[in-house]
């Protein structure tokens, strides 16, 4: 399990002890320095490093950086709001030690995922692991339950992009193709292996439906860990990818047309070690609780989005029958409603069922994205919500006088998905009034940053940003 608490000036206890052993070790083996990782409120994974020898000194006081991240594009320009993006104040940022992994594909790192504290020891309100880990530890303390999350990664595959940063795809074979799987198979066996090495329990890896795309998943895990595990895998796919001299994009479109890269997320509630997914009597075998925490996130989705799909290009991706999952539905396997109810094998449902919501994207930071989903479904919780009817086949085949009647709602662009946001009480609430503003702050730069752009433009803006 992750590590909960709060980091503290000086160290959790035991942390300087086991950072000094753990640094040893690692020089050891010929690791050079540390890869202090989070992502940003545009969802862009940002870094700092220190040199091994400093991992003890890093769990105790931290290390310093400027909080004006919190407020930056995907473009590297920065936005402000009340109390953010202003050039002043620092920020230390904690390694988590339990996250710590040596990185199988840049030989001489490692990596470990940090939370950011004020100098004064104070939580820093635009931390959004410290968000997620209090959301969890929260749901556990008031409501009993726990969440295992998974989040899925498409990406695709390209030469490494000239100076006109053209999308070139680097294998050719067709969608779930056998020849596409030969013509990675050097790079991808080596992407297991590091996975593996680094303790990245993969489920499953195959080439995709758009030209150049792959996809791999993960294990489920505690929220907080599936992640720090989506940012460890995309560092590492990227890292393996470059020794082979190719090129990688998790951005949600890479062209203005066509299918995307999703980031599907899976979620369950459990309560006492029982997945509440499995063996009640509510629909599907839902437990009364599961059935809310699915209506609770159902009922936020448009306002979800704004967190979930939050680039411009991620609206290239959420376009109707690409399995994106575009409309405010649910359904037992339907590929088309926002929100896939997934019960796995008869046999083994006590712990594969769950939920998988797919208007998510690689854009979204994963730490904010986990910690909403799971604030919306904890809304739905505390009011016992209901779901509406199941939907099957592609709610786009409706017509607009049955799909209004079910409540079936095509998801807004991200505009007006931000508009939404706004007056989401629950969801502004969970996230506290910093990280709500830079989140809309975050969302209204980038809209700003690409008015005028026609599709193509737009995907070739954010192309090579994640
Ligand atoms: N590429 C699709 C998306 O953008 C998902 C395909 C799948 O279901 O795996 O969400
Ligand atoms: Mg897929």
């Amino acid at each position: 399990m992750t590590t909960l608490a709060d980091p503290v000036p000086g160290g959790r206890p035991g942390d300087v002890e086991r950072a000094g052993a753990l640094s040893g070790e690692l020089s050891g083996r010929g690791v050079h320095g540390i890869v202090l990782a989070y992502v940003d409120t545009a969802g862009v994974a940002r870094v700092k490093t220190v040199p091994t020898a400093k991992l003890a000194s890093a769990a105790a006081w931290g290390v310093g950086m400027s909080p004006v991240f919190d407020t930056f594009l995907a473009n590297d320009s920065i936005v402000t709001t009340d109390v953010l993006g202003s050039p002043d104040g620092d920020l230390r940022l904690y390694p988590d030690l339990d996250r710590l992994v040596e990185l199988a594909g840049q030989p001489g790192w490692a990596w470990a995922p940090v939370d950011r504290i004020t100098q004064e020891g104070e939580r820093h309100p635009g931390c959004s692991r410290t968000f997620l880990r209090r959301t969890v530890r929260d749901a556990a303390e008031r409501h009993g339950l726990t969440f295992r999350a998974a989040i899925e990664i498409e990406w695709s595959v390209a030469r490494p992009p000239g100076p006109d940063g053209a999308f070139v795809p680097a294998v050719t074979g067709p969608a779930y193709g056998a020849t596409r799987q030969v013509e990675l198979s050097d790079c991808a066996a080596e992407l297991l292996a590091a996975l593996a090495r680094q303790g990245v329990e993969v489920d499953q890896f195959h080439p995709e439906y758009a030209a150049g795309q792959f996809e791999l998943s993960v294990a489920a895990l505690d929220p907080v860990a599936a992640a720090d595990h989506s940012v460890l895998v995309r560092q590492t796919i990227r890292a393996v990818a470059q020794r082979h001299g190719l090129a990688v994009s998790f951005a949600p479109a890479v062209l203005g047309q066509g299918v995307g890269n999703g980031g599907h997320v899976h979620l369950s509630a459990w309560r006492d070690g029982l997945n509440l997914h499995a063996g009640g009597d509510r629909r599907h075998g839902m437990r009364p609780q599961a059935e809310s925490f699915v209506a609770g996130v159902l009922a936020h989705l448009p306002a979800l989005t704004a967190v979930t799909a939050p680039s411009p290009a991620s609206g290239l991706r959420l376009r109707p029958s690409q399995w994106a999952g575009v409309f405010t539905a649910w359904g037992r396997e339907t590929r088309e409603a926002g929100l896939r109810v997934v019960t796995g094998t008869a046999g083994h449902r006590d712990q594969a069922a769950n939920l998988e919501v797919k208007p998510v994207d690689l854009a979204a930071n994963p730490y904010l994205a986990l910690g909403c989903l799971i604030a919306a479904g904890l809304d739905g919780v505390a009011s016992d919500a209901r779901l509406p009817e199941e939907i099957t086949g592609d709610p786009a085949l409706l017509g607009a006088e049955e799909a209004a009647a079910r409540g079936v709602r095509r998801l807004p662009p991200l505009g007006e998905a931000v508009e939404e946001f706004r007056t989401d009480q629950v969801l502004r609430a969970a996230l506290g009034p910093v990280l709500a503003d830079a989140v809309i702050a975050v969302r209204q730069g980038e809209l700003d940053a690409v008015a005028g752009l026609d599709d193509d433009q737009v995907a070739a803006a954010y192309r090579w940003r994640y």
